[in-house]
């Protein structure tokens, strides 16, 4: 479903991914860990088309299309999806609104008609109720004043309703307390472990990856991945630390 080669990118003139290879396939989790710095919301951001990251060399594949070749919002409307380490906040639209034009732009683009007031509201509550987010907290502007864990929580209701293929989730469990962790990683569960979806899950700890068990875990340090391997790898890492792994 991704298939990510010898990616080179740099921002600001500054290299940062060197060479990076990742091949995750439908219906699976992969978790990228890897020391501060080492790239990983670089990936994100490239993944996803943040201007000023450019890509040097290398393909990202996603469905078999070349990714890198579309637009942002053409990423989005194929099924991408990046939940961010640091939320931005969007004084001045309000979240209903925010997020019934982002699910509605991704389905003109699609060719599917737009959805309903009533449908919308309906999928919003849905959304919002299965992640302790309030209505009245969905019409206050995007992020605006919210806590890190309600910032945090508000990025997996925009996951439930835009409901995408592939999910990029940078980090999307730090700054949370116990009860909003478990409330995020059952939200990733229900949300996107389906055998059509896959996700990239940046994660620096194991209490995320107890709950979402990733298929494949993966270190990324010096901007390439130097180790792949099952659930195991996070416990080690966890005990050991990235050590020599460090670039
Ligand atoms: P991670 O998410 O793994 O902690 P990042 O992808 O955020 O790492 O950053 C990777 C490296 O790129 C860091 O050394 C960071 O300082 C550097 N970096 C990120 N953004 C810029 C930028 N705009 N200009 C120069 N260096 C940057
Ligand atoms: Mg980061």
């Amino acid at each position: 479903m991704l298939r990510i080669e010898n990616l080179h990118a740099e921002v600001d003139g500054k290299q940062i991914l060197n060479g990076l290879s990742l091949d995750v396939k439908a219906g699976e989790i992969a978790a990228i860990m890897g020391p501060n710095g080492a790239g990983k919301s670089t990936l994100g951001y490239v993944l996803g088309g943040r201007p000023g990251y450019e890509v040097t060399k290398g393909s990202v594949l996603f469905d078999g299309r070349d990714l890198l070749a579309l637009r942002p919002d053409e990423r989005a409307a194929a099924g991408l999806f990046l939940g961010f380490q640091y939320p931005v906040e969007i004084p001045g639209i309000s979240n209903v609104q925010f997020l019934r034009s982002a699910l509605n732009a991704q389905r003109r683009a699609r060719g599917e008609p737009e959805v309903s007031a009533g449908d919308f509201l309906r999928i919003t509550r849905e959304q919002a109720d299965a992640l302790g987010i309030s209505m009245d907290m969905l019409k206050r502007n995007v992020n605006v004043g919210f806590s890190g864990g309600e910032k945090k929580r508000n990025e997996m209701v925009q996951m439930g309703i835009i409901d995408p293929r592939l999910a990029v989730l940078d980090e999307t469990d730090s700054g949370l307390d116990i009860d909003a962790l478990r409330v995020v990683g059952d939200g990733i569960n229900r949300i996107m472990r389906k055998p059509d979806k896959a996700v990239l899950l940046i994660t620096h700890y194991q209490r995320l990856l107890d709950l979402v068990v990733p298929d494949q875990v993966h270190v990324l340090a010096g901007g390439r991945i130097v180790r792949s391997g099952g659930p195991e790898l996070a416990l080690e890492l966890e005990r050991e630390g990235y050590g020599a792994m460090a670039a």
